[in-house]
């Protein structure tokens, strides 16, 4: 049975409920440059919640650690609503409350600008979790009224703006970060404790503490890992954010895709939920 528009509307982000809806072919005029009398006032004083993608690439683009760049630039969100922690790029603590990364010059940060700068004046909206659904994005128009660029003449549809933006070419690992979050087990309001809450902002987001994890502990003696995997993830924090992501259906939802090595089963084979337990 379809959802009523009123239902829906009722699950949508705050942010999102009284925007225009767009189909991924519909269009919408759309342009951003220096010569706008508008240029930059959008990046101040607003909510940009990150991707762990975002946090990887702008954590190396300013040549920090994951987790220096968490506590310099973000804030963790926890809220009742959500199934899981959000984080959020952190404005600067004075009057205008500006974007660390904003100069006269624009974004200094634009090749690695986050998922939501990327999409805007676009938000998506993805439905809650529902049993042998896959949940399809849904996507919305922001007509604010500081923006100009939706005076200029170029037209757009979603497909066209993501793929301009840079979005569509790290869909892949993004949708890996968006299939957690709408996983299936949450669904009747299930709730993670704190301790994988822990589990899955540290794996999601401060990738180098997940990292040692990884390859300082004897993780790699108990899981069975190809070895081609494990090469990967060595040499290329993407693939290890992948692994990460796969680590997490296994340890938040017991999902079958870690195989625990025999002889690191505590009773020489009970299965891979036990082990994982004990291991916590
Ligand atoms: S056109 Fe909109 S997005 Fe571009 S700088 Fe102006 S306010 Fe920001
Ligand atoms: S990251 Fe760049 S585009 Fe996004 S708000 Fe900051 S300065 Fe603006």
């Amino acid at each position: 049975m379809n959802q009523s528009e009123e239902e829906k509307g009722t699950e949508l982000p705050y942010a999102l409920r009284d925007k225009r809806e767009l189909k991924r072919e519909e269009s919408f005029n759309f342009g951003c440059h220096p010569g706008l009398a508008c240029f930059t006032d959008c990046c101040a004083d607003v909510n940009i919640i990150l991707t762990p993608v975002d946090v990887l690439r702008l954590s190396r683009r300013k040549e920090m650690s994951t987790g220096d760049f968490l506590r310099k630039h973000t804030l963790t969100l926890f809220t009742k609503d959500l199934n899981l922690p959000v984080v959020v790029l952190r404005m600067n603590d004075d009057e205008k409350k500006k974007c660390p990364f904003v100069d006269d010059g624009g974004c200094s940060v634009y090749e690695d600008r986050p998922w939501s700068c990327r999409m805007y004046p676009l938000g998506m909206a993805l439905p809650p979790a529902r049993a042998g659904e896959e949940p399809e994005p849904i996507f919305f128009l922001f007509e604010d009224d500081f923006c100009h660029g939706d005076r200029e003449e170029t037209q757009w549809t979603v497909e066209s703006w993501r793929e301009n933006q840079g979005v569509t070419e790290r869909e892949e690992l993004e949708s890996g970060y968006r299939e957690l979050v709408v996983h299936p087990w949450f669904i009747g309001g299930r709730q993670l404790d704190a301790k994988r809450m822990n589990m899955f902002y540290t794996a999601c987001y401060d990738l180098d503490s997940f990292r040692r994890f990884v390859f300082d502990t004897t993780f790699l003696k108990r899981f069975e890992l190809e070895e081609s995997v494990t090469e990967e993830m060595r040499q290329n924090d993407e693939d290890l954010l992948r692994f990460a992501f796969r680590w997490l259906h296994f340890a938040l939802f017991g999902e079958p895709t870690m195989t625990v090595r025999e002889d690191a089963r505590p009773d020489g084979g009970a299965g891979n939920r036990e082990a994982k337990d004990q291991e916590e």
